[in-house]
This record gives structure tokens, C-alpha cells and sequence, in this order.
């Protein structure tokens, strides 16, 4: 297998046409390969990669956009959060479109609620050093990627002595969402592993998977050529009986991960149960700040009580996050819901599923 590096091999079509062919030499069976990570949902999509493939290779969305699978009740809590004096909310943009029970963010800061969209923690520290009166909430969201980030936030705040900055987490990891998947009877024969969470993590975190679920695993990259070669690599493994995980992104993810930032993880983090929008509660599947860090825990430091009411029934995300579903298969996808009036958080994020195929396919299905 090529290892691929530069730039001129990730959308090289002599190789594309290779993998292709390699690709279509499995016939005779079905194979579900499902995809959990929402950068992976919009280059399969932009790419138009399902149309390279024979009809037998499905490739299926799961839980992998950190937006569209964040609870209801964290939106809710978070506008609470904005109607109180002096609390200034910071969070990354896409969150503020993604509807709560009765609001969203969006509506909030329309109405005056103190509501800044921030493009790093950094800025949001930066908001509290420069706002001593208010209580500054950042609303940490994500999986292994991003939840380094928000606990060197934290460890920032306290050195700095930042008490007014407080941190609402809903980061998640997502092993136990991948063992959630399989455990519920979703049929799947392997597993495109994220890329960008296994730089932090490494390999290691997906090993039980082939051991306990006999299923393929093979970490990929975001390129055309990354994509193909991860679905020959897992066709390969399935051929010859030897489920594994494997590493197709080796330009980006090493074995070990950073264990840099595993160790800020570990050490301002501790898990706990959480609740996955359209997956339910799931044990060990989120990140709650360590009670050594309970002074920037805002859940401890400003608590409040919420009430939330379930997702629209029409909306049928959370059946597209198992996989079971297609966007196309919602009768609101492209009616009432657009990117621009989003009835579903997998409509909001730029990562999302809907959006995905909204933006790539359409046309095809309209
Ligand atoms: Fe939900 Fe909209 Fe997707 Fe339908 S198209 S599942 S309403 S987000």
C-alpha cells in the first residue's frame, strides 16, 4: 500500500483509477462501512466518492459531527446561561444556530443577549481578563480533537487567577458512541476511524473494536485518494480474516497519538455518562471538569435548571447518526429544512450529514 505524502498523490487520477479497480475486485457481498467523523461526511460527499464505488460498498454517516450530536438540553442550559445578568456566552458559530427546545443562540443574540462567537479558548479568556464583572461561559464542545484545547483553557485560567471564566462542557470521546452503534444491531463490517481525533489519541483507542466486534478499523485521511485507499485497506482485512486497526493517515497520526495533550486531558478531565443527540445516554461517553477544577465548572459554579422537550419527531437525525438512515429519507430535507431554516442540528453544522448532502447530492434526489 502506497504510503501517501505530498500533494501531487492526493488527487492523482492514475491512482484513483487503481484503487477503484482494486476496490471494485470485491464483488459477491455486501459491505456497510461507516464513517464517524463529519470531516470524513463532507469530503466523501464533495468528492462524489459513493459513485466511484461498486453498488455492493455502502458508505454510512455516524455520530461524528460534535454539533449535530450535542444535546438539547446543553443548548437550553446554555441560553439560561445568556438570560442571566451579567454572563457573556462565547462559543464556536455553529453551535449558535442549533435549535434548544424553545430558542437558539442565534434567536437569543438577536433579542441582545451577550453572545460572542469566538474562534479559539484563547479569545475567550481574552473576553474575561477584559470583562472582571461578568462571568464569561465558553460552551466546549467536540470530541478528542477540540477537548485538549478547552483544559489547557482551564489550566491557563488558573495560573492566570481567571476566576470569571467558566467552561460548559459537553466534549465527548467516541469509542463508547462507535460500541453504542454496533451494540444496537447497526450491521457494519468496518469502521473509517477519524482522522483528526486520532491524532490526539493514537490507535489505541479503537482496539477493542476488531477484538470484541470481529470489525475493521483503518484511521483515514480527508483526501480522495486517502478515502479509497482506507475503504481497499478495510476490504483487504475483511478478505483475509484479520480485523485490525490500521493507519492510512500516517502523514498526520501516529501510533502513540499526542500524548502531550492526552496528559491535559487526563488531568482537568474525568468521564462520565452524556447524552448524544439521536443516541440517547451512553456510559463513560463524555468529559465532565474534574472537581479539582470546580471553580471553572459552570455547571457547579452557576447552576440552573432546565427543562427540555424532545426533538421534532419529523426530524430524523438521529437515526441518520446510527447510520440506519439517509437525509434523503427525511420528508423535510430540502422543504422545510435548508441550511438556511435548519429544523435538525445535522442541518446546522458545516460538518453534519444533511448539510453534506444538501451542499453535494441535492440535485440528484430532487
Ligand atoms: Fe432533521 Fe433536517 Fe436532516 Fe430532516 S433534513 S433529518 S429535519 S436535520
Amino acid at each position: 500500500m502506497i504510503d501517501l505524502r505530498y500533494i501531487d498523490e492526493f488527487r492523482d487520477k492514475e491512482l484513483i483509477h487503481k484503487l477503484i479497480r482494486d476496490i471494485r475486485r470485491f464483488s459477491g457481498r455486501e459491505y456497510n462501512f461507516m464513517e464517524v467523523c463529519g470531516g470524513h461526511t463532507m469530503a466523501i460527499h464533495k468528492y462524489g466518492i459513493p459513485s466511484l464505488l461498486p453498488e455492493n460498498i455502502n458508505l454510512l454517516s455516524g455520530p461524528g459531527c460534535p454539533v449535530c450530536v450535542t444535546d438539547k438540553n446543553f443548548i437550553d442550559r446554555a441560553i439560561a446561561y445568556s438570560r442571566m445578568k451579567e454572563v457573556i456566552i462565547t462559543s464556536y458559530g455553529d453551535l449558535l444556530r442549533v435549535p434548544g427546545s424553545y430558542s437558539s443562540l442565534e434567536k437569543e443574540k438577536a433579542e441582545g443577549r451577550d453572545i460572542r462567537t469566538v474562534y479559539s479558548l484563547l479569545e475567550a479568556l481574552k473576553i474575561a481578563k477584559e470583562n472582571p464583572a461578568s462571568q464569561v461561559v465558553f460552551l466546549g464542545i467536540g470530541f478528542e480533537t477540540t477537548a485538549p484545547a478547552t483544559a489547557v483553557g482551564i489550566l491557563e485560567a488558573q495560573k492566570h487567577n481567571i476566576s470569571n471564566f467558566q467552561v460548559l462542557s459537553a466534549h465527548k470521546v467516541m469509542p463508547p458512541a462507535m460500541n453504542a452503534i454496533v451494540e444496537e444491531g447497526v450491521r457494519l463490517d468496518g469502521y473509517i476511524c477519524p482522522g483528526h481525533v486520532s491524532t490526539i489519541t493514537g490507535k489505541s483507542i479503537y482496539e477493542h473494536i476488531p477484538e470484541k466486534y470481529g470489525l475493521a478499523c483503518v484511521i483515514a485521511g480527508f483526501e480522495p485518494t486517502d478515502i479509497l485507499q482506507t475503504i481497499l485497506m478495510l476490504l483487504k482485512q475483511i478478505e483475509e480474516k484479520r480485523p485490525t486497526v490500521e493507519i492510512q493517515y500516517k502523514r498526520a497520526v501516529k501510533a502513540e497519538g499526542n500524548t502531550k495533550a492526552q496528559d491535559y486531558l487526563d488531568e482537568v478531565f474525568t468521564s462520565r455518562a452524556d447524552y448524544w443527540r439521536g443516541l440517547g445516554k451512553i456510559m463513560n461517553s463524555g468529559l465532565a471538569i474534574r472537581e479539582e477544577y470546580r471553580d471553572f465548572d459552570a455547571e457547579y459554579t452557576i447552576p440552573v435548571d432546565v427543562t427540555s422537550i424532545q426533538d421534532d419527531t419529523a426530524c430524523i437525525c438521529g437515526e441518520i447518526l446510527k447510520g440506519l438512515k439517509n437525509p434523503v429519507d427525511c420528508k423535510l430535507f430540502n422543504t422545510t429544512c435548508t441550511p438556511v431554516n435548519p429544523v435538525g442540528a445535522c442541518m446546522v453544522s458545516s460538518e453534519g450529514a444533511c448539510q453534506a448532502y444538501y451542499k453535494y447530492k441535492r440535485n440528484e434526489v430532487n
